[in-house]
């Protein structure tokens, strides 16, 4: 089997998550890789697990001033103010697989 270090470090995020939750920051930590990577990695195993029994489950980024919870959001990255109050303080969104 050939291991492309992309490969290698998609891997590693699984089995991260299957752990527990886990937010970017603490999967960049955990395997050394530039949070802007992991998005892409993200987005990849959470397309690669729609037709699967494992799935990647989502707690979505929420507002610390006003509590506003972005539940319909697409994309992986950070939000980078809240809709309702404007404000910018944004608790990171967590991810676990099961
Ligand atoms: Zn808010």
């Amino acid at each position: 089997m050939e291991h492309l270090p992309e490969k290698t470090i998609r891997q590693q995020i699984i089995d991260l998550l299957e752990k527990g939750d886990h937010s970017v920051r603490d999967i960049s930590k955990a395997i050394g890789v530039r949070e802007k990577e992991i998005f892409g990695h993200l987005e990849h195993i959470h397309l690669s697990m729609k037709n699967r029994r494992e799935k990647l489950r989502i707690s979505p980024y929420s507002c610390q001033a006003c509590g506003f919870i972005f539940e319909n959001r697409k994309k992986f990255t950070r939000p980078s103010r809240c809709p309702q109050c404007k404000k910018a303080r944004i608790d990171a969104a967590m991810y676990h697989i099961e």
